[in-house]
């Protein structure tokens, strides 16, 4: 069990992956008086684990704030967490905003999966390909491609979740949060 920060621009699904997999298992503490930031934790809980989503955005704050939204998430953010998700969208060219992603990522220690959202969109041939690109960056624990919108594999990645969090206790208590 432990912290995941999700992090992609904007539209690549974000929001769709967390209500999807959070749903009813959502648990939400945000505000904490003492941060001076607004953590927003998101916290899906099963018999296996326990996952804190950090400062995750798009569940209930506005869409328009989500603009670019990676380029703030801080360096010390990034290495605080035990696991990384990093999101993008297999129908759009790599941008500028990508590159700087990664390079970003390049610099941390965290593990990082990656998730290939709206495989629904393109042919399975074109995913292999996608793949295989991204697994030359050589930064990613696992690589894998979702259907964020009608669910495909997202076991998967609850699964590399499980594998990647480190083991141990649950932070809160399913009834008490
Ligand atoms: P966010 O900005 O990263 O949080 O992205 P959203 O979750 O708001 O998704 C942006 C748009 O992409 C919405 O219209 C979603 O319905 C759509 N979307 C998200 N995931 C998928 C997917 O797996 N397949 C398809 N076809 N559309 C998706």
């Amino acid at each position: 069990s432990g912290f995941v920060s999700v992090i992609g621009r904007s539209n690549v699904g974000k929001s769709t992956l967390l209500n999807r997999i959070l749903g009813e298992k959502l648990t939400i503490i945000s505000d904490k008086p003492q941060t001076t930031r607004n953590k927003i934790q998101l916290i899906y809980t099963d018999e296996n684990m326990q996952a804190i989503f950090l400062d995750t955005p798009g569940i209930q704050t506005p869409k328009n704030k989500l603009g670019d939204y990676m380029l703030k998430v801080s360096m010390s953010t990034l290495n605080e967490v035990d696991v990384i998700t990093y999101i993008v969208d297999t129908t759009e060219e790599i941008g500028k905003l990508d590159s700087e992603i990664i390079k970003k990522l390049k610099l941390v220690n965290t593990k990082i999966i990656l998730l290939i959202n709206k495989t629904d969109k393109i042919s399975s041939d074109n995913v292999n390909e996608i793949v295989e690109m991204y697994s030359k960056v050589g930064i990613f624990e696992e690589i894998i491609p979702i259907s964020a919108l009608n669910g495909d594999n997202v076991e998967g990645y609850l699964t590399s979740l499980k594998n990647n969090l480190p083991e141990g206790p649950m932070y809160y208590d399913k009834d008490s949060v």
